[in-house]
């Protein structure tokens, strides 16, 4: 796939803005109209999803060149895929994301990526995650778990941490709580530890291609080895990368992949989980673009005239994972769940993916308060969410913002649910009077 190859696609655009907006149908009101973070914050056409169609079919079409400027707009974007879910309710016959991605291999293969991107990858072939953190250090927030170690033992569940995970404290009660939830009904995990590389999806969505292509390979292999049946990630990136990436770039992980709101999920169906203590609280959650829409799975690539391609074929964000961390939620005796106005595949993005936070830190922060903006307006004690990055960003823009709004990671409350609590979250104390 080129970028010459979506020139269809490109020149098919009818500049009808609606890659702007929700689409009409499921606007519930115009302060939170509104879908895509860039042209929202810039203002200018060429920041949406339309106007970076327009600057690649001009590329292709050899009228414009790829420079300093333009690069600088591709990469002003989470590629969190609102803009291809609202483009694909009127035109779907337009793979929006498609574009957008293959705007930054060009990128990359004409040397105009981000110099912080650069150095985010730089640390990514040193120590093979993307926080810049030191390898041997990777498996310490599992010490004392009772896991296997998969690069030495089967294990019938390979439990992936993610970078983030891995190496965040403020994160590692919830990654470590996640595998005790699941030890103790029973499961068999296994962890690579220090092992354990980046999942590669990143370094695709920045462009850098031959890496991803390197770290597929070495957690396929990884999978292979130890023989798992299930890969259970936390990891809302991981998980989109395994679902939608890894089949796009031609390689397929050995096993079902699941995120670990969907095995909590099983988990209480087959009654090996059960919350039982009261969480008195009002929560309202946010979907995670990479475990929403951005994970719908890869459907091929077609060839042929996109109008004639089956419904079935076409990645319109409905396929993504929505209602295992609403089920979670609900099964949480104490909670109820109030929804935002942009849910499901046309949520708002929390502002810190495509490489934004790591380039534009204030316009991943501007992005996140603008969510944390409509969570308040639910009049919700907090917000919650599944995804190691979006946690991070809401709770600086609500610490940013004054908010009386708590931020949890959704096994926090399953933590603090289960029979036993584990970790003892100051429930109450950002609850608003009511
Ligand atoms: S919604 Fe689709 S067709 Fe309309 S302007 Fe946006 S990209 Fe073009
Ligand atoms: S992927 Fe998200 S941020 Fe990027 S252009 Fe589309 S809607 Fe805007």
């Amino acid at each position: 796939m080129t970028l010459a190859n979506l020139q269809r696609d490109m020149e098919g655009c009818s500049r009808c803005s609606s890659c702007k907006w929700v689409p009409f149908n499921q606007v519930k009101g115009l302060r939170f109209a509104k879908n895509c973070p860039s042209i929202t914050r810039y203002n200018f056409h060429a920041y949406s999803g339309s106007g970076k169609m327009l600057m690649g079919l001009s590329m292709v079409h050899g009228r414009s060149e790829l420079n300093e400027a333009v690069a600088e707009i591709i990469y002003k974007c989470q590629l969190c895929g609102a803009c291809d879910a609202a483009c694909k309710v009127f035109r779907d016959d337009i793979d929006l994301t498609e574009v957008l991605l293959e705007l930054r291999a060009q990128c990359v293969e004409q040397g105009e990526s981000m110099i912080e991107h650069m150095a985010m990858m730089d640390g990514l072939k040193k120590d093979d995650n993307t926080l810049g953190e030191p390898k041997e250090k990777r498996g310490e927030w599992a010490e004392g778990l009772a896991v296997q170690d998969v690069n030495t033992q089967s294990a019938e569940v390979i439990f992936h941490a993610g970078c983030r995970y891995s190496y965040d404290p403020d994160l590692r009660d919830v990654v470590r709580g996640a595998v005790k939830l699941m030890l103790e009904a029973g499961v068999d995990v296994g962890i690579a530890g220090k092992a354990e590389s980046c999942c590669g999806g990143k370094a695709y969505e920045l462009g850098y291609r031959g890496e991803a292509d390197n770290y597929a390979d070495d957690m396929i292999s990884r999978v292979k080895n130890c023989g798992a049946k299930t890969l259970v990630t936390p990891c809302a990136d991981g998980y989109a990368a395994f679902r939608y990436l890894y089949p796009k770039m031609g390689k397929e992980l050995p096993c079902e992949v699941m995120h670990i709101s969907q095995y909590l999920e099983k988990l209480i169906f087959e009654e090996r989980l059960a919350f039982e203590q009261e969480v008195p609280l009002v929560v309202t959650y946010h979907d995670p673009c990479h475990l929403g829409r951005m994970s719908e799975p890869y459907t091929g690539n077609w060839e042929g005239d996109k109008l004639l391609r089956p419904a079935r074929l076409k990645r319109q964000g409905r396929h993504g994972i929505y209602d295992a961390p609403r089920k979670i939620i609900s099964s949480i005796p104490g909670v109820k769940l109030v929804e935002m106005e942009r849910i499901r595949e046309y949520a708002w993005c929390c502002g810190a993916g495509g490489g934004v936070l790591e380039a534009d830190p204030d316009f991943a922060g501007w992005t996140a308060q603008e969510r944390v903006r409509e969570a308040l307006a639910t009049g919700a004690d907090a917000l919650v969410t599944t995804c190691p990055w979006c946690v991070s960003v809401f709770k600086e823009a609500v610490d940013e913002l004054g908010a009386d709004l708590a931020v949890y990671e959704l096994t926090e409350l399953a933590l603090e649910s289960a029979k036993t609590p584990q970790i003892g979250l100051s429930i109450g104390g950002n609850r608003h009077d009511r």
